[in-house]
């Protein structure tokens, strides 16, 4: 087990990364000081929850706790004031009271649901994150959690940093393919805006980071978690430096706007956004390598490195119009100059992104 300590203003909190910590879960809360007297909420989804709430159960009520469980409908759509209000009212019937925890068994969407609850259950009570997909490592430093409001996703939210992660790479192995690349766009993102040899590391150990490689996994997974952690520490001294955490972002999200449902993983769109990013890159004097570079350490992770031809052009510039970092005919791009540096560049002209698009096709 490797522990990253991540430290957020006055606050810190430890991510532990290893193999079997599902089965080491009641003594790491313990030692965390996660109080036994008081009952411990677990959120999960249903595909998580046939394969790995039982264990945790069991782990923890042998080390001596109380165990309530509520279990969501997988997707997206569990983020919401519906399910939020049934899981508060799970928390209430269970008797969780302000010394209690909500725990997070599941992938970023369960992170976000039982992490608004836990920081709105009685003004807030402690949160344990256990991420079981790799793109969930992005979610569990930062604090970030919330649920969408039918007009808008994520509008419904607060900051509310876990009292501690635990990541068990042995829960990552019953992960579907399309689920593990899209969890490491997310990870090499990091390596991408950050840190050139990280970037490089992911490339060259694409086909362990793929076949689930435990020791890979560990490595990568502490790698892209600290990464985060100091860009977004950082960021309460250097104003915006965390908006270089949206690299692909941009175009990714405009992509999952507007295809169909399910066409596109988070991970997935952004990974054609980072390629869309550094065309946009080489146009603004970054040497031209850098396209063929950054598609290729991309599509060794099995991502998508170009958009299809059915997206519509105008469709995905609107889409972009409306995120709210467009203002008045240009628009703040999160720009690579060569791989592990980029640069927030805050007027760019729509036509630039036009032509990006279309070479994207
Ligand atoms: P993320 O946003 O982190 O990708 P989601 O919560 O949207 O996570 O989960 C993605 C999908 O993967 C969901 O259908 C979820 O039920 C499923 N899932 C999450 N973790 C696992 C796992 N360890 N094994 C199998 N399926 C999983
Ligand atoms: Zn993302």
């Amino acid at each position: 087990m490797s522990t990253l300590t991540v430290q957020l203003g006055e606050r810190s909190y430890p991510i532990h990364i290893g193999r079997g910590l599902l089965h080491r879960a009641g003594e790491l809360l313990k030692e965390r000081g996660i109080a036994q007297k008081s009952p411990l909420l677990i959120v999960s989804d249903e595909n998580v929850a046939g394969f790995y709430l039982a264990t945790l159960e069991s782990n923890l009520q042998a080390s001596g706790y109380k165990t309530v469980s509520f279990v969501v409908k997988p997707g997206e759509t569990s983020k919401s004031l519906a399910v939020f209000e049934q899981v508060i009212t799970a928390a209430i019937e269970g008797g969780l009271d302000r010394n209690s925890a909500v725990i997070a068994l599941g992938g970023g969407v369960v992170g976000d649901l039982a992490g608004f609850v836990a920081a709105s259950y009685m003004r807030g009570v402690k949160f344990v994150q256990i991420p079981t997909t790799i793109l969930a490592h992005d979610s569990s430093v930062g604090g970030k959690v919330g649920i969408n409001h039918p007009l808008a996703k994520n509008m419904i939210g607060a900051f509310h940093q876990p009292e501690l992660v635990l990541y068990d790479v042995d829960t990552l192995s019953t992960l579907p393919p399309r689920e593990v690349s899209a969890g490491l766009a997310e990870m090499i993102k990091h390596g991408l805006i950050w840190d050139a040899d990280f970037a490089q590391w992911c490339r060259d150990h694409a086909t362990d980071l793929l076949a689930l490689d435990a020791t890979a996994l560990e490595y990568g997974l502490e790698k892209g978690c600290s990464v985060k952690a100091e860009v977004v520490s950082r960021d309460e001294r250097e104003n915006d430096l965390r908006a270089i955490l949206n690299l692909g972002h941009t175009i990714g999200h405009a992509i999952e706007a507007i295809a169909g449902y399910g066409e596109f993983l988070h991970g997935e769109a952004i990974s054609i956004g980072m390629v869309g990013s550094a065309l946009l890159g080489v146009k603004l004097g970054a040497d031209p390598s850098l396209v063929d570079e950054t598609k290729d350490m991309l599509s060794s992770l099995r991502l998508p490195t170009s958009l299809p031809s059915h997206l519509d052009t105008d469709r995905l510039l609107d889409a972009m119009m409306h995120d709210k970092k467009f203002k008045e005919g240009s628009i703040t791009f999160v720009v690579p100059r060569s791989i592990g540096h980029v640069e927030v560049v805050k007027d760019i002209s729509v036509s630039y992104i036009r032509r990006v698009i279309e070479q994207l096709k």
